[in-house]
């Protein structure tokens, strides 16, 4: 069977209707706002992803259209912990109902548990798989544990672990028994 399903042009109720899946490779380069996280390195990284189209039936008259997906990637970002590489393995896996109208998917999408989105025959999918990985980032990367000794004077330039010109506390108590000087 010829394939012509693309992942950035999909048809997608005609891809629903075919139980189609869809299973590949992109280069990381091509997200580019994944690409922003990881400052531009990693362009080579592939991000890996499986799609498949599913039509549900329910009862004689309605139909509902679905798209599950799954997608992972190992990014890589800086640890917030020592500054230094460390691979995230980021992945997410959701499915999708398609409606008619955008009408329809922002009325439905408030209510329904599944994100409801617009039927379209040429759906980027990569577009799609960039916004669930970009959610299933962390907040803060860093390594379970990291490979160096953590120096928080290198991690923050303006913190000072043992400030030189920092008042001995005896010293100020001596001053304050000092007497005035008149
Ligand atoms: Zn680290």
């Amino acid at each position: 069977m010829k394939n012509d399903f693309v992942a950035k042009h999909l048809n997608v109720e005609a891809f629903a209707r075919g139980a189609g899946k869809l299973a590949g490779e992109e280069r990381l380069a091509r997200f580019e706002r994944l690409l922003e996280e990881t400052l531009g390195l990693g362009a080579e990284t592939p991000v890996s992803y499986l799609v498949r189209g599913e039509v549900v039936r329910e009862g004689e008259s309605s139909e509902e259209v679905w798209l599950h997906l799954e997608v992972q990637v190992v990014l890589p970002l800086t640890c917030q912990r020592c500054l230094g590489p460390v691979d995230v393995p980021v992945s997410a896996e959701r499915s999708f109902r398609f409606v008619a109208t955008e009408e329809l998917a922002a009325a439905q999408d408030e209510e329904a548990e599944e994100d409801v989105l617009v039927l379209s025959r040429e759906f980027n999918l990569l577009e799609l798989m960039e916004d669930e990985l970009l959610m299933a980032l962390p907040v803060v990367p860093k390594h379970e544990v990291c490979p160096v000794p953590v120096k928080l004077q290198v991690a923050d330039p303006d913190f000072v672990d043992e400030p030189v010109d920092k008042p001995n506390p005896f010293a100020v108590l001596g001053q304050l028994k000092k007497p005035p000087l008149a």
